[in-house]
């Protein structure tokens, strides 16, 4: 992707003892254009991100107050990797202060979504949220999509380590609706086929099938797998770690602060 665009970029993280936002606080330090401004944490008030354990050397601060954090610092972008419920806190609080955010929290309804959309507008500055920032899950959902309009057959598998609360997965429920976009409605498998043990054919959507498992080691999985006369075609997706999420972050702040909108979904700043 041409970055040319991108002049220096200063971000402020919140999140960053978590899994997600301690990632973050290393791609924001790592790329030469992008600038740590400020943290915020609930706790470590007051001290120098440089003094946290694990953390780059940097002097920027440490807030335990986004309203704080955002009177006090110069920023352009919030990055967002908390809880559902304080992403939607602040997101609101960074559009009013006029810096982007780009949230990787989920749990937004529609009708909040376009609540912040129209504020971004009116104030004419971007804002991402991006339930999902793998990137190559993306690109899995958009090749499905892709696939479905000749396979009209297809079943997914989802893999997650056993820690996961909700099944099937987000990413499994957005990959069927775009599957069920374009394929041929179809109920599938045998038209008298019947469970012996009650469950054993997965959740069903439209006539398509997601199977969840769930296992210690896995960390965030999932095939796709079409059939048809005499092939089959499986598409897959692997994240091995929160790494894998950051390339999709690092996209996602280049493309917010040319944006005069809110985008929802990763999928719609790839070309
Ligand atoms: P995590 O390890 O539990 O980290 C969450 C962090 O948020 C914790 O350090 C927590 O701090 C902090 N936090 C909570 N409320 C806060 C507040 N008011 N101000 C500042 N920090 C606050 O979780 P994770 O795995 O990193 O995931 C973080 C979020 O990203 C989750 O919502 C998860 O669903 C989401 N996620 C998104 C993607 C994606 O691709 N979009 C991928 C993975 C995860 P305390 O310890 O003080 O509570």
């Amino acid at each position: 992707m041409n970055t040319d665009h991108v002049e220096n970029v200063r971000i402020i993280v919140a999140g960053p003892r978590g899994k997600m936002g301690f990632e973050a606080v290393q791609l924001v330090h790592e790329t030469e254009h992008f600038e740590l401004a400020a943290v915020v944490d609930t706790r470590n008030n007051g001290l120098q991100v440089k003094e946290l354990a694990g953390m780059p050397a940097s002097d920027a601060k440490v807030f335990d107050s986004m309203e704080e954090c955002l009177g006090a610092v110069e920023a352009d972008v919030l990055i967002d990797l908390t809880t559902p419920e304080t992403g939607k806190r602040h997101l609101k609080l960074a559009l009013d202060h006029h810096v982007s955010p780009v949230i990787g929290t989920t749990g937004f309804t529609a009708k909040e979504i376009e609540t912040y959309r129209q504020i971004a507008e009116e104030k004419e500055i971007g804002a991402i949220i991006a339930p999902n920032f793998a990137v190559g899950a993306v690109l899995m959902m958009k090749f499905s999509q892709m696939a479905a309009k000749y396979f009209s057959d297809v079943e997914i598998l989802e893999m997650h380590h056993d820690n996961k609360l909700d099944a099937p997965s987000g990413t499994a429920a957005k990959t069927a609706a775009l599957i069920n976009e374009v394929r041929p409605p179809k109920q599938q498998g045998h038209p008298d086929e019947k469970e012996d043990i009650e469950g054993a054919r997965g959740a069903e959507v439209d006539g398509l099938h997601i199977h969840s498992i769930r296992l210690p080691g896995l960390v965030a999985h999932q095939e796709v797998i079409f059939g048809g006369a005499g092939q089959t075609l499986t598409i897959r997706h692997d994240s091995f770690n929160r790494r894998s999420f950051m390339p999709g972050v690092k996209l996602a702040v280049e493309q917010v602060t040319q944006l005069k909108t809110l985008v929802y979904g990763l999928e719609n700043i790839m070309e």
